[in-house]
């Protein structure tokens, strides 16, 4: 029989008051059972958010540095724990191990950097227009984050969410993506734990809550209930644009880290061997469903014959498998409808114009890997910057290959994209490197480096369909999870005005 799960609901692991649960399949085997998860609905979220609500008034009280220590703490948890929770993160939703890993090192990076934020939540003073009077200003939390995540990274994005959160001294309820439960329960068992180890008898039930569901159903009571008052949304774009609608007419805070059509140029005087390292990198790797992933290769003609030609060989000897096992490269998609619509788009590939299919293009089910969701990294060539599979984000193994003629028609293709989140150059030409970091529309610029793999201090977000104009990580994204207190201090002893003409 699995094991079953439970939500955690101020202080409490209990079942969803529906009484129902849903099972948690690992991608790569599918009879391979990781356990059942409650199926919760609007009940159990009004039950979170009114527990974070009284929480709230006793946590916010709760010193920063006293908050920051709560995360050293789960940082030295996650960091002992690091192995076994990759282990069960592959199982859960197919990247290899190495990979899950890092997710878990970004989770980690995160909970240190909050740590120190703790005694770092700086504010300004400044000069005041008139004597005798001191103008300070400084952050304070705004109440309950409603926290909701997407499966690709199941660690690492709950954490660039939670983490700062609570040091600001909100409280938080979390609905994790339904494909990766187990990863959130893990971290949330894991902050109780610190939470009762730092605070001991001043332990506060209800800072951060659990709701495991659907969208639908549990993400849609966060849009509705006015006791949530800012929502951080990392998904698609589809469902990122109904929280931006709802969250708008609630005037709740909103930040949305939505999808991203990436591309990498390659020019004519670049480390060939360098580019394609990082291509298959930042097109296979996480199986192509990272947001900041390589969706797009745009070459210039004069290295563009000798460059495929490399490609190809090199994409044949990736090996798939399952990401726990030894020599692997390639996990699965994360469900059988992910890989269903990577499928779909690669027969829209197909039927497009002159696109040529080089390499892939099909399940991939020799052996063990007929259990699971496993799709052969995809290559098109002869792609322009006008098709679907050129423009719409697939979220899988496929690259789309561009031929260009010079830089500037190069950044011309990287930029006609509804999305700007990831981008890169290959080039040995300074001249042309610092015109890329100029004119790409883009949050983040890789020069001599692939699309993916963020840094935990440095912001991250995008431009333009990719977000709202919020930043994760970082010192950004403390700006999200605080509003700016003025005070003015007068010590004069009479009434003196400002916002009257004193001059
Ligand atoms: P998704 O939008 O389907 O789901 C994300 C989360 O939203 C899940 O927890 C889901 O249950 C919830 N949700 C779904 N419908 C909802 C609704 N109506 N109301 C509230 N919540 C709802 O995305 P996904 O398939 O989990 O993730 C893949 C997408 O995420 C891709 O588009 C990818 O580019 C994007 N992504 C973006 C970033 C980034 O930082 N920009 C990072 C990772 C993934």
């Amino acid at each position: 029989m699995a094991k079953k799960y439970q939500n955690f609901i101020n202080g409490v692991w209990k079942d969803a008051s529906t009484g129902k649960f849903s099972e948690n399949r690992n991608p790569a085997d599918k009879d391979d059972l990781i356990g059942l998860f409650p199926s919760s609905d609007e009940n159990d979220v009004r039950e979170a958010v009114a527990a974070a609500r009284e929480a709230f008034k006793k946590w916010r009280l709760i010193p920063a540095p006293k908050r920051g220590d709560v995360l050293k703490v789960v940082g030295d948890i996650m960091l002992e724990k690091k192995d076994e929770i990759a282990f069960e993160m592959t199982r859960e939703m197919g990247k290899v191990f190495a990979e899950t890993k890092g997710d878990t090192q970004e989770g980690i990076d995160t909970a240190y950097y909050a740590a120190s934020e703790g005694r770092r939540l700086f504010g300004y003073n400044a000069p005041s227009e008139l004597k005798n009077k001191m103008n300070l200003s400084f952050r304070i939390p705004i109440g309950v984050a409603g926290i909701i995540t997407p499966w690709n990274f199941p660690m690492a994005i709950p954490t660039w969410k939670i983490f700062p959160a609570l040091v600001c001294g909100n409280t938080v309820v979390f609905k994790p993506a339904e494909l990766t439960p187990k990863t959130a329960t893990t971290l949330v068992e894991i902050i109780d734990e610190a939470m009762k180890q730092v605070l001991g008898n001043e332990y506060i039930p209800g800072v951060l809550n659990l709701v495991h569901g659907k969208g639908r159903v549990v993400g849609e009571e966060f849009l509705a209930n006015p006791g949530i008052d800012l929502i951080s949304f990392t998904g698609s774009t589809e469902v990122g644009r109904r929280i931006n609608e709802v969250g708008g007419k609630m005037l709740k805070r909103v930040s949305l880290e939505l999808g991203g059509k990436n591309a990498q140029i390659v020019m004519n005087d670049a480390n060939i061997d360098l580019a394609l390292d990082a291509v298959l990198w930042g097109a296979f790797g996480t199986t192509g469903q990272r947001c900041t992933a390589t969706s797009r290769l745009i070459l210039h003609k004069d290295i563009h014959d000798k460059f495929i030609d490399k490609l190809l060989e090199r994409v044949k000897k990736l090996k798939l498998g399952y990401g726990n096992d030894k020599g692997v490269d390639v996990g699965p998609c994360i469900s059988e409808a992910q890989r269903n619509t990577v499928h779909s788009y690669v027969e829209i590939g197909k039927n497009e114009d002159r696109a040529t299919l080089l390499t892939g293009g099909e399940f991939s089910a020799e052996g063990n890997l007929s259990k699971g969701w496993f799709y052969k990294p995809t290559i098109f060539t002869n792609v322009t910057r006008n098709m679907r599979i050129a423009k719409e984000e697939i979220f899988g193994p496929v690259l789309a290959v561009i031929k260009c003629n010079n830089l500037e028609e190069a950044i011309d293709i990287l930029n006609d994209t509804e999305y700007g989140l990831s981008s890169s150059i290959f080039t040995n030409n300074v001249n042309d490197a610092f015109t890329a970091v100029r004119d790409i529309q883009a949050g983040i610029t890789y020069i001599n480096g692939a699309t993916i793999g963020a840094e935990a201090h440095m912001p991250f977000g995008g431009v333009k369909g990719t977000g709202n104009g919020h930043r994760e990580g970082g010192w950004t994204v403390y700006d999200f999870y605080t509003e700016w207190k003025a005070v003015y201090i007068d010590y004069s002893g009479k009434l003196q005005r400002a916002q009257i003409d004193n001059y």
